[in-house]
């Protein structure tokens, strides 16, 4: 019985890594005040350049890295800075290559077995035994791959691997980072179609982390777009990608391929010029107004504050009602 509407609820999170320039001492803001919330069953896309913080949020919710300040909450509960042995059954990562995340010298019957002999020591070896040769069908692999070793099998195999053995102990959620980044694209939306099966057999939660719009569109139900440790804009899927309001939404979405030339030629481009600044030294005010065509003096002299411009779509910027 769920004791929230919200399997994870973020809320106002930072999470700071101390860095020493000399003799000065900073911090790298790699996630600076972000809000959202997954319910349960849904999937939430993640999306942002590479360092957006993006994969720091993914990896502080499992609470690999502590956070600096804000909450978390877990299907209701704070685990923002509890021990979180009781919530490791319940929650689960995938990180994106799956050749350094599979143990080499382990058997795929060992890898997909491990969480079961650390979350579930008094579970019977029948048991144990079916759930391992169940998870390994249902992720597209067969019996007869539980005595290989990792290196016999292609990435795409190695990831139904790394899923197996995330899923076997029967998560409610799963942080997925970047779960098909490194896979070749044929094998990419197998993956994708696999991990939307798995979902509607299991029930579970997905906050499903990207540097790809194009990726996240067809999973997502909501996406929350990210640059440089902030939230720029939120909304259901469908929506955001049919009317984005925040000028760096709209940049990601424009470099989207389109394979209809007709309308690739019709279409505007918004080209992002420079790079991310960096996160030990964020630009004042609005963090995107260093890449931004539209940013005037108080874009950067003053925070945007996140806005809910219709109910769940969130946008943070200052001139988006002058600029749509
Ligand atoms: Fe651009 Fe200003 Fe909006 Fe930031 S607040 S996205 S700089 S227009």
């Amino acid at each position: 019985m769920s004791k929230s509407e919200y399997i994870l609820q973020v809320e106002n999170l930072q999470t700071y890594f101390p860095v020493k320039r000399g003799r000065k001492k900073g911090f790298v803001r790699a996630v600076d005040g972000v809000t959202f919330q997954v319910r349960h069953g849904e999937t939430v896309g993640l999306v942002g350049e590479s360092g957006c913080g993006k994969s720091t949020i993914g990896r502080t919710i499992m609470r690999f890295n502590d956070p600096t300040g804000g909450r978390m909450l877990f299907d209701g509960e704070d685990i923002t800075s509890c021990d979180m042995a009781p919530y490791r059954k319940r929650m689960q990562m995938v990180f994106q290559d799956p050749y350094s995340s599979l143990n080499p010298r382990m058997s795929i019957g060992e890898i997909v077995g491990e969480p079961l002999d650390i979350q579930f020591p008094k579970m019977s070896a029948k048991e144990r035994e079916e759930r391992i040769q169940e998870q390994i069908r249902l992720v597209g692999l067969n019996s007869e791959h539980l005595s290989r070793f990792p290196h016999e099998f292609s990435g795409g195999q190695r990831q139904r691997i790394s899923i197996a053995r995330a899923m076997v102990i029967k998560p409610e959620f799963m942080v997925l980072d970047e779960p098909v980044s490194a896979l070749d694209v044929s094998i990419q939306a197998q993956i994708i179609n696999m991990l939307m099966d798995l979902q509607e057999q299991m029930g579970l939660a997905y906050l499903f982390i990207a540097h790809d719009l194009a990726v996240v569109r067809h999973i997502s139900q909501r996406v929350v777009v990210m640059y440089l440790g902030h939230v720029m804009e939120i909304n259901e899927s469908e929506d955001l990608y049919k009317r984005p309001l925040h000028p760096y939404t709209k940049a990601l979405l424009s470099a989207i391929p389109v394979p209809d030339p007709n309308t690739s030629r019709a279409r505007h481009r918004e080209i992002l010029q420079g790079d991310v600044p960096s996160p030990i030294n964020p630009p004042k005010g609005c963090v995107f107004s260093t890449r931004c065509r539209y940013a005037t003096e108080v874009c950067r002299s003053e925070l945007p504050r996140t806005e809910e411009v219709t109910p769940g779509h969130w946008v943070a910027c200052h001139r988006y009602k002058e600029i749509n």
